[in-house]
């Protein structure tokens, strides 16, 4: 018996998880706090034809690319979504990169903005599961970014300028987490990563279960 739940398990299908939020409301901490504690959640890591900053590590940071090998993986439709940016780089999300975890049974973790998550969901709606987290308070999502200490009042002033834009797509995710207490909400995305895993869809191996159990029904009469 335990031999076939471990077989079970063996063959489940991974699922990406796409986890957004206006920036301060904490997703960069609760992405490192779930890959910490999970090892069965894979990072996505992204190509880009920007050159590395100092300290990046190919692999590891991005997947650091020429502008003509990334036209040559926009044109056999290699992406599950990519997206220019204003600065005149360009990033996208490898098929093959995502495919290579979620086919082993393997979950991926995506920091992702919205249009990035549409794109997503259009390309692999079974496979994918997006979750929006928002700030108890705009007055509180000041103060996180102000104690982060890592922007100026320039660039806090202009992330809150967008906050509007940020979250008036909150309705397009499946799961929406209000961040109030750090434990509670990883607590709370972990339940939501346990439920996914127990979709009928991400267990491909019940179809030859349920064959064994019918079979076993047959034998016995
Ligand atoms: P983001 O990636 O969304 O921009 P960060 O993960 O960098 O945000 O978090 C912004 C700041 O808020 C960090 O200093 C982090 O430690 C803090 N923080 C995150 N979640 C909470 C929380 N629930 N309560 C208080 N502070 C938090």
């Amino acid at each position: 018996m335990d031999e076939i739940i471990d077989r079970l398990k063996k063959v489940r299908k991974g699922a990406m998880f796409i986890i957004e939020a206006p920036s301060g409301t904490g997703k960069g901490t609760i992405c490192k706090e779930l890959l910490r504690r999970d090892p069965n959640i894979k990072f996505s890591v992204s190509v880009t034809t920007r050159k590395p900053r100092e300290g990046e590590v190919e692999g590891v940071d991005y997947f650091f690319v020429s502008d003509q090998q990334y036209d040559e993986f926009l044109a056999q439709d290699a992406f599950y979504e990519h997206v220019d940016s204003q600065y005149g780089s360009r990033y996208g999300t490898l098929r093959s990169e995502v495919d290579s975890f979620i086919n082993v049974g393997q979950d991926v973790l995506f920091d992702m903005d919205w249009a990035g998550a549409r794109q997503m969901r259009q390309k692999a709606p079974d496979d994918v599961v997006t979750i929006y987290l928002l700030p108890p308070s705009i007055k509180e999502l000041r103060k996180r970014l102000i104690n982060r200490g890592t922007d100026s009042m320039e660039v806090i002033e202009q992330r809150m300028s967008i906050i509007l834009d940020k979250i008036s797509h909150w309705d397009e995710f499946d799961y929406v987490i209000v961040n109030v207490n750090l434990e509670e909400t990883i607590t709370k995305i972990q339940k939501i990563i346990s439920g996914e895993r127990m979709r009928r869809v991400r267990q491909v191996g019940l179809k030859g279960f349920v064959k064994e159990l019918v079979n076993e029904v047959k034998n016995s009469n």
